[in-house]
């Protein structure tokens, strides 16, 4: 390797263990499900061996996967910030966790994709580093502490998504943030768009649709919805708030279809309530050539170019999502998918994580 400066010299053994709120494939885990198989493939690509744990009924192509039974933990996102921690009967947090145990010693590194206390406590009790994606900032303060006592006992293992994400923590300074990237040959570039506006994701309150709902009946467009329902009540309330909306859900799709839909649509409306990590909806609407339109909060105000491949709105503003939208044809859709080609491609991702993993392990730059 010519550099050294980002490559493994040695194909590294990989343990990745999945999250632990829904299988891969479900929806459930958000955004965790494509970065986890991403990072998995890229890493494979590049000669190293990797093996991923997850729920038993998961799905992953091209990558081996270990399906683990077991209950699912509870999303973090739907608890207090002072909430005990809880780990059901025969838990699969648990289980995955016990099999890493004891299987670590035929790897060189382990990646704990799962929001959730148990792998930072178990952190200290392995052989093995464990390098922590975490995918969403800071919800309880039992996690925040767990979160900070890893990443004191073991600098420069806490990966993050963005600089807004990390600065959730008051351990923004020790979080390494490694954006995202996609596998860009999956994502077809959409030239001339229909009339309609997309909103893509988690149907959760911490998502906000009912503001792409009201932007979208404000502007006259039909607002086409694609996403896992992760919570029905919050689903069927905000149904009944604009009646008259041309609201259209075509469920839950696996990444070619969606990106096939999404290509055709006008803009993506993201309008998260919480700070959100990093928003990989936003890329796969880039990468379609489809501009973005949303809250300036969290991760996706540090992917979208205001005026360039998107716009940046005021949060919480509708008006501001209307005024956008009415701009949305001064955006160039090739500049978009440029971008996404420029800054989150498999090859970007790849780097960024693997001169993580090399700086876990301790390694000297080659
Ligand atoms: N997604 C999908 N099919 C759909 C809708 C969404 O595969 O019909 C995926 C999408 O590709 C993205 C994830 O759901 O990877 C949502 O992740 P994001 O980071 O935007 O938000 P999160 O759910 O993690 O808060």
């Amino acid at each position: 390797m010519e550099s050294g400066v980002t490559a493994i010299a040695q194909p590294l053994n990989i343990l990745m263990l999945s999250t632990s709120v829904g299988a891969l494939g479900s929806g459930l885990g958000g955004g965790v499900e494509l970065t986890l198989r991403n990072i998995a493939v890229e890493l494979q690509q590049r000669g190293h061996r990797v093996q991923v744990v997850a729920p038993t009924g998961s799905v992953l192509t091209h990558v081996p996967l270990i399906e683990i039974a077991g209950q699912l933990q509870v999303a973090a996102q739907t608890q207090d910030r002072t909430a005990a921690i809880a780990i059901p009967e025969d838990a699969v947090i648990a289980n995955m966790w016990q099999y890493a145990h004891q299987v670590q010693q035929d790897y060189d590194v382990l990646i704990n994709f799962a929001y959730d206390w148990l792998p930072f406590y178990l952190t200290s009790f392995f052989d093995r580093p464990i390098a922590h994606l975490v995918s969403m900032g800071s919800l309880t303060n039992a996690m925040d502490q767990v979160i900070q006592q890893v990443a004191n006992q073991f600098p420069g293992t806490i990966g993050v998504h963005s600089r807004a994400q990390a600065e959730t923590f008051a351990f923004a300074d020790q979080c390494r943030s490694l954006g995202n990237g996609l596998d860009l040959v999956l994502y077809d570039f959409c030239e001339v768009p229909e009339e309609r506006l997309a909103w893509v994701g988690r149907i959760a309150p911490e998502k906000g649709l009912e503001d792409a709902i009201a932007a979208a009946y404000q502007a006259s467009l039909p607002l086409q919805i694609w996403g896992a329902i992760q919570d029905e009540a919050y689903w069927q309330t905000i149904r009944q708030i604009y009646p008259n909306a041309v609201v259209q859900y075509g469920g839950f799709l696996p990444t070619e279809q969606l990106q096939r839909s999404l290509g055709t649509c006008q803009g993506l409306l993201m309008t998260p309530k919480w700070v959100e990590a990093f928003g990989n909806v936003a890329i796969e609407a880039l990468a379609c050539g489809v501009p973005v339109i949303t809250y300036r909060r969290g991760g996706p105000a540090e992917i979208v170019e205001h005026g360039k491949t998107g716009w940046l709105v005021e949060p919480d503003s509708i008006d501001g999502l209307v005024e956008a939208i009415a701009r949305l044809r001064d955006i160039d859709r090739h500049t978009c998918r440029q971008q996404a080609e420029q800054q989150y491609s498999m090859a970007a991702m790849g780097d960024r994580v693997e001169a993580w993993l090399r700086d876990v392990l301790g390694e000297v730059e080659g």
